[in-house]
């Protein structure tokens, strides 16, 4: 890794906890080699000599992360969105996702995704790629090329999908995951790009083939991400294909692929009872919390004031293309919007979610996962200008967006949640070095 070490000058704004955002108006934010060295209202003299960027007026806050999205399925956003969950999968994700045994086509769509993202708020992306070894190596490449970070799954799946987009059987599949790590040690290592396991979802792997990657998770010690209860009619199918399991979470469990020694993200968790949320817990499995996928896939609203009541890490995600939008601003003000409906509709105990909480979500709670994933070399969390953390910034000209009066920082990052675009980010770092 580059190691950057300067200054940039600005309101900052960034969550000192779950429920407190700390804010500091023109003040210093210290990058030393790749990490932040803290935030200071003036300048102590042991940093007095590094070169300083000069955002007066301007915000700055820390990037944000998406931590579920699947790469492939950015080409079809918007399609489809009259569907439920699993038609929608049958009728448009899979077949868009078997396009990528094409490798010109996966140069093609993977480029455009990765140009995307350059623009906007989000540093960090946990990626769902397909089944197909070739395609997933481009996307990690042009992510690596991006300075993005990421993690990028080759997706597993052995049964119940198509013809054209299911992996002949166990053997092959996990056969196929064994070849795509050994592409990266060849190919890599790579400074910003990481594998993680990615079975589909129960559904789509069958028990041998969650055993062979049980297998690979202890070999190379990988996190993992999957899906967990996002629809009613998918947790009964699960119910129908694992008799013996307790619940949907302990389908995963019994292969030692739930949390505890593997670093485990589970997408959704929308229907997760008291015992599913308490295994989460207790196994430190991150939620990652996609409200605008639950509403346009008609999946329902997620216990997100339990997942923080709990201790249950939890994240935002746009999943793409369940959801349209790749910005987790946008994530932020739908996690608030349908928190509010859970609490009019489904549950009046549970008080809808404040912006301090969800700016957390989408910053230092999903930035958590990449100091806990066990990743090679120094890698920390990042989502927080406290000493330590790695350096994600965004610089934000909020010029547009503010009222024709002095307002304070915190107001100003309201109105940047709910209102900005590509076009208010000046400038983003990653990891200390600029985005270009
Ligand atoms: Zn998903």
């Amino acid at each position: 890794m580059e190691s950057r070490n300067f200054i940039l000058k600005g309101d900052i704004a960034y969550s000192k906890t779950q429920t407190r955002l700390l804010t500091s108006e023109n003040s210093y934010l210290v990058c030393e080699k790749g990490k932040s060295a803290g935030v200071f209202p003036s300048l102590p003299p042991a940093f007095a000599g590094l070169p300083l960027a000069d955002y007066t007026g301007k915000l700055i806050l820390p990037g944000l992360t998406d931590i579920h999205m699947h790469a492939p399925q950015f080409t079809f956003r918007s399609l489809g969105m009259d569907l439920e969950l699993l038609e929608w999968l049958n009728r448009h994700a899979f077949p868009e996702e078997a396009k990528y045994g094409d490798a010109e086509y996966a140069h093609l769509a993977y480029g455009r995704l990765v140009e995307h993202l350059k623009q906007g708020p989000n540093t960090r992306i946990c990626f769902f790629a397909t089944l197909h070894v070739p395609a997933t190596m481009i996307l990690m490449e042009l992510l690596e090329k991006s300075g993005l970070v990421s993690l990028v799954g080759k997706v597993n799946m052995d049964r119940n999908s198509p013809d054209i987009l299911r992996e002949a059987d166990a053997e092959a599949s996990a056969g196929a995951t064994r070849e795509w790590l050994g592409a990266i040690e060849k190919n890599g290592p790579y400074k910003n790009t990481y594998p993680i396991l990615t079975p589909r979802f129960i559904p789509s792997c069958s028990d041998d083939l969650m055993r062979a990657l049980s297998a690979i998770q202890k070999q190379y010690a990988l996190p993992l991400q999957s899906h967990l209860s996002e629809n009613q009619r998918e947790i009964e199918w699960v119910r129908e294909l694992c008799p013996a399991s307790s619940s949907y979470g302990n389908a995963y469990a019994q292969f030692d692929l739930f949390g505890a020694q593997t670093p485990t993200i589970m997408a959704h968790c929308v229907w997760s009872d008291k015992k599913e949320l308490e295994l989460m817990r207790s196994r430190s499995v991150y939620a990652a919390h996609c409200p605008q996928s639950n509403i346009n896939l008609s999946s329902g609203i997620a216990p997100a004031r339990r997942f923080l009541e709990l201790g249950i890490p939890t994240g935002l995600g746009s999943d793409v293309a369940g959801g349209v939008h790749t910005s987790i601003f946008r994530a932020m003000t739908d996690a608030i919007g349908v928190s509010k409906l859970r609490q009019c509709l489904i549950a009046k105990d549970e008080a809808p979610l404040t912006l301090e909480e969800a700016f957390w979500m989408g910053t230092l709670g999903g930035g958590s996962f990449f100091g806990s994933a066990g990743l090679p070399g120094n890698t920390a969390a990042t989502g927080s200008f406290d000493p330590g953390y790695e350096f994600d910034a965004l610089v934000i000209d909020d010029a547009n967006l503010t009222a024709p009066f002095r307002a304070s920082v915190e107001e100003r990052l309201r109105r940047v949640v709910y209102l900005s675009d590509d076009r208010n980010i000046v400038a983003k770092y990653v990891r200390g070095n600029p985005i270009k």
